[in-house]
């Protein structure tokens, strides 16, 4: 059984709809899509040791079955800078996925490069019960929040459609650098459309996927957050 079908498996086999944050990164990383480098720590000697290998600063986030929202729980904490900062994170972390729901079952702490700030976008899959598998683009933060600057395509989509997807959102000229922001890579956000599609498209059990966000440099892309749905 290939790797991405294995997880889906051991998702269902535990009566879970979303994966874990490693596992949909472990997916994504299936299909070529860029995500930070991250391992799961069980406990804070490892993740200490995973932070040096990794490098500092890192960033520390909950991985747990019952939290998908890991921010609103106080669950992510970014730009830690010593072993010192990783072990009182993990201590802290804990403590607040705790006092939100007592029960939470904790698999462990999501310890993560900190990919520097710059354009954030956001790549998105949902099923349309009509015409199945749909793409959809947009820039992050406000852009889709409060703009709804977002645009749609039914996948499969071909290297064309996915250029025009980044070409026709209203806040297209930010990706060509403005004022003093650098240029994104556009080549680096096609490559991420067209494999998500192929995604999608192999995988019609995804009821929803969410790469949210994607920063995204003059050269290259990571995702910072991907969230799987299963049907
Ligand atoms: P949530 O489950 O709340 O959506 P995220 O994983 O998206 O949690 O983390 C919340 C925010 O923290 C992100 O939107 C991003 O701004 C920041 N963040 C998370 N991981 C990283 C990272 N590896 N590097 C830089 N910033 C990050
Ligand atoms: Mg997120």
């Amino acid at each position: 059984m290939s790797v991405v079908l294995e997880i889906f498996s051991e998702v269902k086999k535990e009566g879970r709809k979303f994966l874990l944050e490693p596992e949909a990164k472990t997916v994504c990383m299936k299909y070529g899509i860029p995500v930070t480098d991250f391992k799961v720590a069980k406990n804070e000697a490892e993740a200490v040791k995973f932070a040096e290998k990794i490098g500092y600063p890192v960033v520390l986030k909950i991985v747990s079955p019952d939290i998908i929202h890991k921010s609103d729980v106080g669950g992510v904490v970014v730009n830690l800078r010593n072993a010192r900062d990783v072990r009182k994170t993990y201590k802290q972390i804990s403590k607040n996925v705790r006092k939100h729901k007592a029960k939470a079952k904790i698999v462990g702490m999501l310890v993560q490069e900190m990919a520097p700030e710059s354009t954030e976008v956001i790549v998105g899959a949902t099923k349309d019960p009509q015409f199945g598998p749909t793409l959809m683009f947009g820039l992050g933060g406000v852009f889709v929040e409060i703009l709804k600057d977002v645009t749609f395509r039914i996948a499969p989509v071909t290297e064309d459609e996915a250029r025009e997807m980044i070409t026709e959102v209203k806040a297209y000229p930010l990706l060509k650098g403005y004022r003093n922001m650098p240029s994104a890579d556009i080549e680096a956000i096609v490559r991420i459309l067209l494999n998500t599609s192929r995604l999608v498209m192999e995988h019609q059990e995804i009821k929803e996927l969410d790469l949210n966000p994607i920063i995204v440099y003059e050269k290259g892309a990571k995702t910072v957050d991907a969230r799987i749905i299963l049907e």
